[in-house]
């Protein structure tokens, strides 16, 4: 094996790991919000409103972010006003 193999392997595995790491924190992270019919379930006055909006200031105006990115599959719901994350949600 040579020397710059060696050196690729020491700088790459650790960052790999760390990376491994940093996602399953964010996927545990994820997965504390509840899914938009959870959501809806805690909150009745929410449910029976005409839009779903944010438990903490009562806005409507939800944005839908990626979790790794804007083009993730795994997105997380929050207010647009108070920055709040309110429900998690899959996209195909
Ligand atoms: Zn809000």
């Amino acid at each position: 094996m040579s020397t710059a193999m060696m050196l690729a392997i020491v700088i790459l595995l650790p960052l790999l790991l760390f990376g491994w790491q940093f996602r399953s924190v964010r996927a545990g992270w994820w997965h504390r919000f509840p899914t938009q019919a959870e959501y809806l379930t805690r909150y009745p006055d929410i449910a029976a409103s005409a839009r779903a909006h944010c438990v903490h200031c009562g806005s409507a105006e939800i944005l839908d972010t990626g979790v790794f990115g804007p083009t993730s599959t795994w997105r997380l719901h929050c207010c647009e006003r108070c920055k709040n994350p309110l429900w998690r949600s899959t996209s195909p």
